[in-house]
């Protein structure tokens, strides 16, 4: 039996993944920083919360970092802990830069030191990328536009670095966004989702967001996290781009959900950006356009060619959005 050390167990995509490993017959162990009883509702949403191990590791703590890796050398150590969140990183640069810069390297110098057989994925981001036009390949430079984003750099590339000078098995996988009805409430496809199901039952008549021109390629994250195990067994560790090839905008992922809740929608104030406005929303809802929700820097564009042999996506965006609205719809209607 393979054993998996997943940080950040409780988040979206090392719920997934436990799943994924676990469907797998790995033993699972699970990462948290917290001390507490191991409950998650991303893992009792997927039924397996008694079924992995958790141990309490803050990515921070490098003797306790050595001494699990030490004691359990796993086969397989996915670093999924992150501060994930990029306008929380310009308010807490410096402790982002902690987990999601100093955290990966603690990890790397226990694997190096302690368990150099165990092979190692880290969670990299298309944000790396910042906006570049077109596509984003292999080819493209890194443009990192957030204290997230130029943390991450930092991991992707300390992982490189270990992965030469000490010819560890070391991967990065650089996912792009990938959202799923267990995805935060804080990021804007789950908002969006939520949002338009408060409104869809009169929870609500308002939903609050900032930039509707910036464009995401937004996939599902179950498809995700079997991305990453492939990278774990192929015979040569690497770097591999996880994206759907499309794009789309703030503004047609609102129109996307609107259609499938059924409710029409008329956007006033097409275009003005800068200033604060409301949009009628058939004289009963308003979405209200804050600068709160706008960055100090933003990523305008986002579109990724994959190049993970074996993977594809399959999950459109219209399926995507209606499974997240459905889910939303199902969990409020309880
Ligand atoms: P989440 O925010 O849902 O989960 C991140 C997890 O990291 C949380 O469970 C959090 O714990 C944990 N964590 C934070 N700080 C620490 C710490 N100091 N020590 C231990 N654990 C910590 O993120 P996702 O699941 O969406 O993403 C997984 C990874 O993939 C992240 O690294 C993210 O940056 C990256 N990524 C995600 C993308 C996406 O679209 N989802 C795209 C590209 C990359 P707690 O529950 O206690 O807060
Ligand atoms: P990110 O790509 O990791 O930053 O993922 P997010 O879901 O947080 O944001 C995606 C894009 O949506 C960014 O360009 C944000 O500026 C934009 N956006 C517009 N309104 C909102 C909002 O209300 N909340 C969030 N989180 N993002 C928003």
């Amino acid at each position: 039996m393979k054993t998996a050390l997943i940080t950040g167990i409780r988040g979206q995509d090392g719920a997934y993944l436990a799943k994924l490993l676990l469907d797998k017959d790995y033993r699972v162990i699970g990462a948290d920083r917290r001390s507490g009883d191991g409950k998650s509702w991303r893992l009792q949403e997927l039924g397996i919360e008694n079924d992995v191990e958790i141990l309490y590791m803050d990515l921070l703590d490098l003797p306790r970092i050595c001494d699990v890796v030490r004691t359990i050398k796993p086969h397989e150590i996915y670093n999924l802990a992150a501060q994930s969140f990029v306008q929380a990183s310009f308010d807490n640069p410096l402790s982002t830069a902690n987990v999601n810069a100093i955290g990966c390297l603690n990890l790397l110098e226990a694997i190096r030191h302690y368990s150099p057989g165990s092979k190692f994925y880290q969670a990299s981001t298309s944000a790396i990328f910042g906006s570049c036009q077109g596509m984003q390949s292999a080819e493209s430079d890194f443009q990192p536009a957030s204290p997230y984003a130029t943390a991450k750099l930092f991991a992707h590339h300390s992982v490189a670095n270990y992965r030469e000078s000490y010819d560890l098995f070391a991967c990065c996988g650089i996912l792009f966004n990938h959202e799923s009805p267990l995805r935060g409430l804080e990021f804007v496809t789950r908002k969006i989702t939520d949002g338009i199901a408060k409104i869809k039952l009169g929870i609500t008549d308002k939903l609050t967001l900032g930039n509707l021109d910036a464009c995401r390629d937004w996939g599902y994250a179950p498809e995700y996290v079997e991305a990453m195990w492939l990278m774990m067994q192929h015979d040569e560790p690497g770097d591999f781009i996880i994206a759907t090839g499309e794009t789309h905008s703030i503004r047609d992922f609102v129109n996307c959900a609107c259609n499938i809740a059924g409710i029409g929608i008329r956007w006033k104030g097409e275009g003005i950006q800068e200033k604060a406005f409301s949009t009628d929303y058939k004289g009963q809802m308003i979405i209200d356009i804050s600068l709160d929700f706008y960055r100090p820097n933003e990523v305008e564009y986002l579109k990724g060619m994959s190049d993970l042999k074996g993977w594809k996506p399959k999950v459109s965006f219209h399926e995507l959005v209606a499974i997240m609205l459905n889910a939303d719809m199902e969990r409020l209607s309880k």
